[in-house]
Order: C-alpha cells, then sequence, then structure tokens
C-alpha cells in the first residue's frame, strides 16, 4: 500500500488562525477529545466466552465481491442475529475487515502526516519538539502491496538507499507511505493467522465496543498486526485499533499507532485518525527514535465537493447582482469587464481548491471569521465590493492568503491561535491586502489552467506576496486594529508571534506557507509592530498560553470536508508542559454512530449529538 500513495505534494504552511465564538476560548484542551470516554464501562463480558485461543479454522472471510459503498451491506448485517459468542465475534468483524479493505480501494482521501522529532526538556521536564515533518498525499489502495516497514536507512535495500540519498534531509527516513499504511490492520485478515483473547466490553464515546486482544501466530509470516482491536457490537466493525505490526524483517521496524475509524456513512467505518508515537526506539546504534505524529484522512466523497462547486459557480458566475437587469442589457464596461476577469479567477481557484479537498465547503467556521472582519470592515468604514468571504483550507501548516476578495485561513492556524483578537490580526493582514488593491493572478482565469492534476497543485498556485506588499499590509492592518474593537485586545497577538518566532526555527514544517505567505518571511515577522506591547514570551509559565496546541478547535467530518468548532470546556491546565504549544496531541474522537435514516445526507459526524442509543 506504500506505494500507492500517489503524490506526495509536500506542503508546510504557515498562517493564520481563527475565530472561534466571541468569548475566547484560550485554553482548550489539548486534541479534539475528552479523554475521557475510554472509562472500562464493562457491561457485563457476558456472553463473551473469555476463551483466549481460538483454534486455528480457515477463515471464513472471503473477500466480498467488490462492494459499492452503499448501506446495504448494512442492513443486511443488521438484519442477522447478534453474535452470541466470542468466537462469532471474531468471525464477523473478520468478515466485516475484509468489506472493509475491498472499499477502501475504491476510495481516494487526502491523507496528511505531520511528525514531530522530540527531545526531552529538562527544565520542563517534559519532550518538547526539535524539528518537524509534513506530508500530504492522496492515498490510493487499489493496487496494494505490502511495503510498509519503517525502514533504517543504513540498512535498507539498494532501492531505499537510492531514496535516501536523493535527499540526505533527516526527514527520509518517513515514509509518507508508512503512515498512510497504518489504515490497514492486516491487508489478508484472517482467523488462522491470529490468537485473540477478550479483554472486556468498553464504550468508544457512545459506541458500544468489544475490545480484544490480536498477537500473530507463530509462522503467520511478517508484519502481522499485534495489539488491541475494539469491535463495535452492532455491524461489528474494527472501530479502533492500537499497536504495531509483528515480527519485524531485519534491519526494519514497525512503528506503534493508534487508528480509529468512524462512522461517515450507515454502517460504514472509514480511518480518519492516527496518532503514532516511539520514545525509545533504537533504529541505529547511538541513535534513537522519539517522535509523535498525527495523521489524518479527508475527502472520501470528492464527487459530491466537486458537484457542489458547480453550482456554485453558476450562481456566482453572474458577475452583478440580477437587480438592475434594464441596464445590464449590454456589454460590461472596460472596468467591469476587469472586475468581473479578476473574480472569474478567484472562482476557478477557490473551486478547483475545494474539489480537490483543500478548501472545506462553506459553513460555520467561515461564518465566524466572516464576522470577525466585518467587526474590522465596520469600524473602519469600509466598504468592500464585491464583499469578502473567508474560507478555511484543510491542511494542518500555519498559513493564510488572499484569493482576490477571499481570505484564506488554514485549519491548523485556527486552532493554534490563542483567542479572537489573535485572529483578528491573521484576517486583518489579509483584509488589508484586499484594501490596499493588491491582484490576483489573472491567468488562473481561464479555465484550462485548472486541469492539473493534484499534485501540481503547489506548484502552480502560488498566492505569496512580495516583500513590499507584505510590508504594507502590516502597516495597513495594525491601522485597522487600532480602530477596531480588539485595539485593546493584542497583548496575546503579540505573544503568540513571540511563540511562533520561538518555535519556527524547530517547527520549520509547521511554521511555512505552501500557497500563501508564512509569518516569518526571512528574518522578519509579520505584524512585528504587535510584539512590542506583549509580555515577554515564557514557555516555562503555566498560565501564559501563547499558542495552543493542534487540534483543539477544528473538527472535519472526513466524508464531505465539512467543518465544525469543537466546543469542549476549557481544561485547567496544571503544568507548563500541558501548554504544548503547536503540538501534537494523541486522538481521542467521540465515536457516534450515524442514524439510519436518509442516508445520503447524514452528512456531519457529529462529535455528541444524542445519537442512537448503543445499547439493543
Ligand atoms: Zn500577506
Amino acid at each position: 500500500m506504500l506505494r500507492s500513495l500517489v503524490a506526495l505534494f509536500a506542503l508546510s504552511l504557515v498562517c493564520c488562525a481563527t475565530v472561534f465564538a466571541q468569548t475566547s476560548p484560550a485554553q482548550t484542551a489539548p486534541a479534539e477529545t475528552t479523554p475521557a470516554q475510554t472509562s472500562p464501562a464493562q457491561t457485563s463480558p457476558a456472553q463473551t466466552t473469555p476463551a483466549q485461543t481460538v483454534p486455528a479454522q480457515p477463515a471464513p472471510a472471503q473477500t466480498a465481491p467488490a462492494p459499492q459503498l452503499s448501506t446495504r451491506d448494512a442492513a443486511a448485517q443488521k438484519a442477522s442475529a447478534a453474535a452470541s459468542s466470542f468466537d462469532q465475534v471474531v468471525d464477523r468483524a473478520v468478515e466485516r475487515e475484509h468489506f472493509f479493505m475491498a472499499q477502501m480501494k475504491q476510495l481516494h482521501p487526502l491523507v496528511e502526516t505531520y511528525l514531530q522529532n522530540l527531545k526531552e526538556d529538562k527544565d520542563l521536564n517534559a519532550p518538547v519538539p526539535i524539528s518537524d515533518v509534513y506530508f500530504l498525499g492522496r492515498l490510493d489502495m487499489s493496487e496494494g502491496t505490502d511495503d510498509r516497514t519503517f525502514t533504517s536507512p543504513t540498512t535498507a535495500g539498494l532501492g531505499k538507499r537510492m531514496l535516501s540519498k536523493l535527499s540526505n534531509v533527516y526527514s527520509m527516513k518517513f515514509l509518507p507511505l508508512g503512515f498512510a499504511q497504518m489504515v490497514v490492520l492486516d491487508q489478508d485478515f484472517q482467523r488462522r493467522y491470529y490468537n485473540f483473547t477478550f479483554v472486556r466490553r468498553e464504550f468508544l464515546g457512545e459506541i458500544r465496543c468489544i475490545a480484544m486482544d490480536v498477537a500473530p501466530k507463530k509462522d503467520a509470516g511478517k508484519g502481522r498486526f499485534l495489539g488491541r482491536i475494539w469491535i463495535e457490537d452492532q455491524d461489528y466493525n474494527i472501530v479502533r485499533f492500537n499497536g504495531t505490526y509483528y515480527p519485524h524483517p531485519r534491519a526494519s521496524y514497525y512503528l506503534h499507532f493508534d487508528s480509529w475509524r468512524q462512522n461517515l456513512r450507515p454502517g460504514v467505518w472509514l480511518p480518519s485518525l492516527i496518532y503514532s508515537e516511539e520514545s525509545d526506539l533504537k533504529y541505529r546504534i547511538g541513535q534513537t527514535l522519539h517522535y509523535k505524529a498525527q495523521t489524518r484522512l479527508w475527502g472520501y466523497n470528492l464527487k459530491d465537493l466537486r458537484r457542489n462547486s458547480e453550482f456554485t459557480e453558476i450562481t456566482v458566475d453572474a458577475p452583478q447582482s440580477v437587480q438592475d437587469q434594464s441596464q445590464k442589457a449590454q456589454d460590461a464596461t472596460p472596468i467591469e469587464a476587469q472586475r468581473a476577469w479578476e473574480r472569474q479567477a478567484e472562482i476557478n481557484v477557490i473551486d478547483r481548491l475545494q474539489q480537490i479537498g483543500l478548501i472545506a465547503p462553506e459553513g460555520e467556521i467561515d461564518k465566524v471569521l466572516q464576522t470577525v472582519v466585518n467587526n474590522m470592515m465596520v469600524t473602519n468604514n469600509l466598504d468592500i465590493q464585491p464583499e469578502v468571504k473567508c474560507r478555511v483550507l484543510l491542511t494542518t501548516p500555519l498559513e493564510s492568503f488572499t484569493i482576490g476578495h477571499t481570505i484564506v485561513v488554514s485549519r491548523g492556524m485556527i486552532d493554534v491561535l490563542p483567542d479572537e483578537a489573535a485572529l483578528a490580526m491573521i484576517l486583518t493582514h489579509e483584509l488589508a491586502h484586499i484594501v490596499l488593491g493588491h491582484h490576483l493572478n489573472t491567468k488562473l482565469a481561464f479555465n484550462d489552467r485548472m486541469f492539473f492534476p493534484d499534485e501540481r497543485t503547489f506548484e502552480r498556485m502560488d498566492f505569496a506576496r512580495d516583500r513590499s506588499e507584505e510590508e504594507a499590509a502590516d502597516k495597513k492592518a495594525v491601522e485597522l486594529l487600532n480602530n477596531s474593537p480588539y485595539k485593546d485586545k493584542l497583548g496575546n497577538a503579540g505573544l503568540f508571534l513571540k511563540a511562533v518566532q520561538a518555535r519556527a526555527p524547530a517547527l520549520k514544517s509547521l511554521i511555512r506557507a505552501h500557497l500563501g505567505d508564512s509569518l516569518l518571511n526571512g528574518n522578519a515577522t509579520r505584524m512585528s509592530s504587535l510584539m512590542t506591547a506583549s509580555p515577554q514570551f515564557d514557555p516555562k509559565k503555566a498560565d501564559q498560553v501563547a499558542a495552543l496546541p493542534l487540534g483543539g478547535r477544528v473538527r472535519v467530518d472526513p466524508w464531505n470536508n465539512q467543518l465544525e468548532l469543537i466546543k469542549t470546556k476549557p481544561v485547567a491546565i496544571t503544568s507548563a508542559a500541558e501548554k504544548m504549544p503547536f503540538e501534537v496531541t494523541p486522538f481521542f474522537p467521540f465515536l457516534t454512530r450515524l442514524g439510519t435514516a436518509g442516508p445520503e445526507k447524514a452528512a456531519p459526524v457529529p462529535e455528541k449529538t444524542a445519537a442512537a442509543p448503543t445499547g439493543r
């Protein structure tokens, strides 16, 4: 499967943040999770024979015949009776896993891995990032391969050695496919290869699961799964697995991971979040691997994203409003034509980015961002036509940029901004570009220029500004902020910039723009004049929150890319080590089951709606 991960358009971004509600949410809990839910809500193990070892049997599972991604199968499952013994649970899970594998071959989500190498910080008494790596690609499992090792550069095969020679970058040690393959438990999951041991019943979110330990039998072959799996007890899908592959080949290693699937279509559970970590992996004499990484998958349903955007185009395409048709029945004036031309380029680009799954469809968070922009415009008496809009780039690296009158901010940026004023700072810099009339390159108004393959997007689209435009925008933005309701609240914004500056050497992949401008421009920090008035940056001060961990604010629906703000109660921070600014943390999604009604629009995977009761 490794090989099949097509196209690593590596990106790292640096950019801007998000608005959250009105009240500055300050320290949100790290990562999108309430760590709580794993509590061993063990409804008595009752029906399960805790009998561990299952006699090797010919696996019942034959690959389902090219299943469509439909709910039919789920319905069929539901109709069948509940498994009545541990053995049956195992059989059903194995069968479902083959169905899962067949489905995954038809799906091509985006896969993003962001990894931080760690080193113990004696003052903080906790590991801190010292370098980082970023991968983005599209998953393609249609051909399959079992190349899924983390390979030691010194001892790997010739091909690999060539690869690491090509780029002697440290990052080459982590093959992106090495992470992507963690969506798969075992490409040929068969009962006869494993011993299964019942652990307990346990809730993950509101999903009642059967947890069991899984260990490969002797001679089951290399690279089998070793660890724990959670099987939901309605259709017997594996919803989480945590462990590694075993045994590893000589001179290669398998990483440890915690892989989550979410119920994205009725009856269908698809990989969405993977956390991986090693704290003491000796991969070479004297070398130890110490890192943590988040892998996210989204954009499963790109077909609909495409359709969606065609509609958008029709709506927006008419350059002027419908009102004065009478006067409009003639050609556009030269100025109108120029504006329409620029607008067309803007629409083309946004559509394209949405179609390939990089920009989220319009939604709740855009409105939050727009509210902040409106605050700025109203208090500065700005009237900008066409209206300024905000959209969210779905990737992690921190960046923001402007396409015509659309301000784009990355998800990662929104996650880490400490408060609304900091968000206002990011948005206002972009608004300043618009106010100053900094133009979009209109070569993108030609529709044929949009037909490049995904992986070339980052070469073909470039919204970076030159130094003089950046400086002008900074200056204008400070002016605008000084007239705004955020005027007296910019201390944290300045502090955030200081944190960016302090962490930039270690987090180059995170603090780097792919499409737009970085928060750092050489030695210069964006909006640096805000830093002078801000408090001193002190990573050891527990109550100073300069930047948040990644993943705490924005929740992505991996099926349709829709976003929602995570509304968790702030968690009190007990030590400076818990602040984890810009850092990745483990995932702990609150799993829910989609209702069975209205399959085609059951879109957003609600984090905590009152969904179907998990008992039966
Ligand atoms: Zn800029």
